[in-house]
């Protein structure tokens, strides 16, 4: 059971980052979007942080992690959710051991599916539950493999597995307060059963890396479709490519949905409002 936390209790999502792989701007490119004065065509790696109450759940901790809590100003994670094992999810990582420190050594779990989890023990083998005897200073982890929903942070957690190459990988869904929201930041494909969990949502999260094709992610013309099908109150797009500036691609999806827009760094989305 999660702890009473009050009729006006947070929750709202924090976009850390919401750009592709590469961040934008790219290395050394001079293309319009990598150019922009508009700071939100600036593109971290995509995470997010979950406010649940007084406390947070950190979604994904790419290579940009430090630079994201010290961006937007966060103050604890008391959970973490890995969606796959891909660099530009899992590279910042180590940084959460800061977190421990802050919270009293506390040991913070780590969720995410059996073949992530493999592969976070082998890029971070020495991660470990129990503080170090010689005082090294690494991250304090109790690492939880997860397949259907459970509970955390006094949320309902449920794991949503996607199709995005021949990584394991899952978006997450999150009950708190009775409210809801989606994360889905790296996705070509929904299968029909992660689709059926996804009824009912106040705000999904969804790839949208660029106009064209794309053989791992999501394209604007299925990633609208995609959006369509779930029909949540709200959708902000993620994980977004140099192809197109935020102004373009805010106009482009309202002339779709008046529900659809895209994120952007330092974006904060409440859902108790
Ligand atoms: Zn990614
Ligand atoms: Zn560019
Ligand atoms: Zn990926």
């Amino acid at each position: 059971m999660g702890e009473a936390v009050g009729v006006s209790a947070t929750f709202s999502i924090l976009f850390l980052g919401t750009g592709t792989s590469t961040g934008v701007p790219l290395i050394w490119c001079g293309c319009e979007v990598c150019r922009s004065a508009d700071p939100r065509d600036g593109r971290w790696r995509s995470a997010a942080l979950v406010s649940l109450g007084d406390r947070a759940l950190l979604l994904d901790a790419g290579p940009d992690f430090r630079a994201q809590c010290l961006r937007w100003g966060v103050a604890r994670v008391d959970a973490a959710f890995i969606t796959h094992l891909h660099a530009d999810h899992v590279f910042g990582f180590d940084d959460i051991r800061r977190f421990n420190t802050m919270q009293g050594n506390a040991v913070i779990p780590c969720y995410a599916g059996p073949e992530t989890l493999a592969g976070m023990r082998r890029v971070f083998p020495y991660i470990s539950r129990r503080r170090d005897a010689q005082g090294l200073y690494r991250p304090l982890i109790d690492f939880v493999a997860v397949g259907g929903a459970f509970e955390a942070l006094g949320a309902r957690l449920t794991p949503l597995p996607v199709v995005h190459g021949d990584v394991e990988t899952n978006g997450v869904r999150i009950d708190f307060g009775g409210r809801s929201l989606a994360y889905l930041p790296d996705v070509h494909e929904i299968p029909e059963g992660t689709l059926a969990l996804m009824g009912g949502l106040d705000l999904l999260v969804l790839n949208l890396l660029r106009p064209r094709e794309h053989p791992t992610h999501l394209s604007f013309a299925r990633a609208v479709a995609y959006a369509r099908a779930v029909g949540a109150r709200r959708t902000r797009f993620t994980h977004l490519s140099h192809d197109v500036t935020h102004a373009r691609l805010e106009a482009l999806l309202a002339a779709e949905e008046a529900s659809f827009a895209p994120a952007y760094d330092g974006l904060r989305v409440d859902l108790v409002k």
